[in-house]
């Protein structure tokens, strides 16, 4: 009989497996805080449950957990990548920025990427499978452990696309929220998405205040249609009307994320382009001086095309932030470690 991985569950869930072995519910709800809020993945540890019980759960559950596989820190101190190993050999990537205001882990949800980006290193493998709710969070307990500090902003943004794997994303989004979790404010969390539009249009119903980043980088089908080939099945025309329903629904300003790419997508006339696509919804725009990948022959715009890019956006109205670099010593493109560290040994 396969284990039940506990990480993978609600205080809901967790209260009916209790009672399903025939135990008290409320056990489930201190096993939950073990679990969820204290990142214990021993059951022997779980002090106040009988060691009957925990004895029970062990042949019964298991609590998960992933393991170090390689590591990064930038020269500057402030970015750390993980390379975080699963049980069954699968490695993704998290990465914890440090800024005065608090820590940000950004986290995956697949094992590789099914939506072929062209400037990510992720999806060069293709796509492995989908993280569980519990694998999406242990990342999160497993940078808390490292650095003995707390998280207090998340975003899903590393591998993957969280809306391709929606339920085990939007779990991992009300368990990390939830006071029985570790109780991160849902508005330090962004879900950043290359463009599902099903999933955009049913994300704006699900009521959490959290961020919705959405990867647009080029303003005109023909080029979006060249870097993202998720375009070609959600085309601006689809996608833009539902970024509009998800502001009007929710109330929340979308970010739009915009990778400047030297003569790809950083000329006068696609600022103008894209001031007149987001003319009017509530949004920002994040420009992105690009990372380089390897086998992509994209280079970084150079600052003064930047600069007169976020200046043809407010002509439009349209505020941007230039997104300040961190960790470009560290391999710092999404899936750049796991293909050296992972690829390379094979
Ligand atoms: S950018 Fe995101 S959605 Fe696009 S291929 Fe990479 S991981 Fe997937």
């Amino acid at each position: 009989m396969n284990k039940v991985n506990l990480m993978n569950l609600d205080q809901k869930q967790m209260e009916e497996f209790l009672l399903n072995i025939g135990e008290q519910p409320y056990r489930g709800r201190q096993i939950c805080q073990w679990v969820l809020q204290k990142g214990v993945k021993n059951f022997s540890d779980m002090t106040n449950l009988s060691k009957q019980l925990r004895q029970k759960l062990a042949g019964l559950a298991e609590l998960g957990g992933v393991e170090i596989l390689a590591k990064q820190e930038s020269r500057e101190g402030n970015t750390v990548k993980y390379l975080f190993g699963y049980p069954d050999g699968q490695a993704v990537e998290s990465v914890l920025m440090l800024h005065s205001y608090g820590s940000t882990a950004c986290v995956s949800t697949q094992v590789g990427c099914r939506m072929g980006c062209r400037f990510c290193a992720s999806t060069l493998g293709g796509m492995v499978r989908d993280l569980s709710s519990g694998e999406i969070y242990d990342q999160v307990l497993a940078i808390q452990k490292d650095t003995g500090k707390r998280v207090s902003h998340i975003v899903l943004m590393g591998s993957g696309e969280p809306l391709d794997n929606y339920d085990n994303s939007i779990k991992f989004i009300k368990n990390i929220t939830a006071p029985y979790g570790l109780n991160i404010s849902a508005r330090h969390i962004t879900l950043s998405t290359c463009g599902i539009v099903p999933g955009i249009k049913k994300l704006a119903r699900e009521n959490f205040p959290i961020t919705l980043a959405v990867s647009l980088h080029a303003p005109n089908n023909k080029l979006r249609d060249h870097l993202m080939p998720v375009n070609k099945k959600y085309p601006l025309e689809e996608l833009i009307p539902a970024c509009r329903e998800y502001a009007d629904f929710t109330g929340r300003r979308i970010t739009f994320e915009y990778s400047l790419i030297r003569d790809v997508n950083d000329r006068e006339k696609y600022a103008e382009q894209l001031g007149n696509l987001l003319k009017g919804l509530l949004c920002h725009v994040n420009l992105i001086p690009v990372n380089p990948v390897k086998e992509r022959d994209f280079h970084r715009s150079s600052w003064k095309n930047i600069l007169r890019f976020k200046k043809l956006l407010e002509k439009y109205g349209i505020n941007s932030t230039i997104r300040k670099e961190m960790g470009s010593d560290i391999d710092a493109a999404c899936g750049q470690l796991r293909r050296k560290v992972i690829l390379n040994s094979k």
